[in-house]
């Protein structure tokens, strides 16, 4: 596999970073995952609004261009004949020569690396037909969720509690109410009404959550923004996830309840529809 790292084309076993580096070191970084699906790049002008957000807040520069950074993504993605997949992309801090917790002067240069993944098939995933199981737990962690951080630890543990007990996600629990699941944004459907927590800093403003909304919206369906809890959603009609790699996935059962009939949902069955055809007519 050919990665790029600071500006080279090489291939993976030749990569290097510095031990230095303080994304290595202090998770000092940030990442964009975008999907690939016959071969073109999905909502890519979603995810370099959102990467120089989160650059900007950490005060990194951003080091490239949209168009760059487009660039970047379209001649990996043709070096490593992806036709469905990913496209992960992640900027660091840079290494400023020694281990310090203030940030190095400003000119130092930030770390650039981007790999892809191929996932064959990935748009037509078997599971999307039977949906997602997830538990809940406590949302632990810090509060600047906005920012697509590489501090990802605490979704790991979710990911890794969720495999434990059989299931496929954990969704995050703070005072009473669900923020958002270990890597997406979560929804419960009742009726024709489609909840979500509102947009702040206890949850990622995912790039999937705002093309689905206004496609949902343009479907004359209703959008409510708000806070819902597990109880909610175990009475719900329907639940599902939002997230750029699993596009929109139904959730079935939450903490060992079946989410109305515990099967796929006619709701997130639609969005799914709507979003893979709408994003692949504007992939680039
Ligand atoms: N929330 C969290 C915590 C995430 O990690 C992700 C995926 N990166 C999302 C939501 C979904 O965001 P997106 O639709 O932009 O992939």
């Amino acid at each position: 596999r050919t990665v790029y790292v600071n500006g080279d084309y090489v291939p993976e076993a030749e990569a290097k970073i510095s031990v230095f580096d303080r994304g290595f070191l202090m998770a000092d970084g940030v990442y964009e995952v975008t999907s690939v699906l016959d071969g073109k790049l999905i909502d890519f002008d979603g995810h370099c609004k959102r990467l120089a957000r989160s650059l900007s807040e950490l005060e990194i520069s951003n080091p490239h261009s949209d168009d760059e950074w487009l660039a970047i993504h379209r001649e990996l993605v043709a070096r490593n004949d992806i036709v469905d997949g990913m496209v992960y992309l992640q900027v660091t801090r840079g290494n400023p020569g020694d281990r310090d917790f203030a940030y190095p002067p400003a000119d130092t240069a930030p770390t650039v690396v981007l790999f892809t993944q191929s996932k064959p098939g990935l748009a037509e995933s078997p599971v999307a037909k039977t949906g997602w199981k997830v538990i809940s737990i406590p949302d632990i962690r810090w509060g600047r969720r906005d920012i697509k951080t590489v501090q990802l630890l605490y979704p790991s543990m979710g990911k890794m509690a969720a495999k434990k007990a059989g299931v496929d996600d954990a969704w995050l629990v703070e005072d009473g109410f669900v923020t958002e699941g270990t890597s997406n944004n979560a929804y419960i459907v009742k009726g024709n009404r489609i909840i979500t927590r509102a947009l702040s800093s206890d949850i990622l403003h995912g790039i999937t959550r705002a093309a689905v909304l206004r496609f949902a919206r343009e479907a004359q369906m209703e959008v409510e923004e708000r806070n819902f809890t597990i109880d909610e959603a175990k009475s719900a009609d329907e639940a599902f996830i939002t997230s750029a790699s699993a596009f929109v996935m139904p959730v079935v059962e939450v903490d060992g309840a079946p989410v109305g009939t515990g099967t796929v949902g006619r709701v997130a069955t639609r969005l799914r529809e709507i979003y893979l055809e709408e994003m692949r007519k504007a992939a680039v």
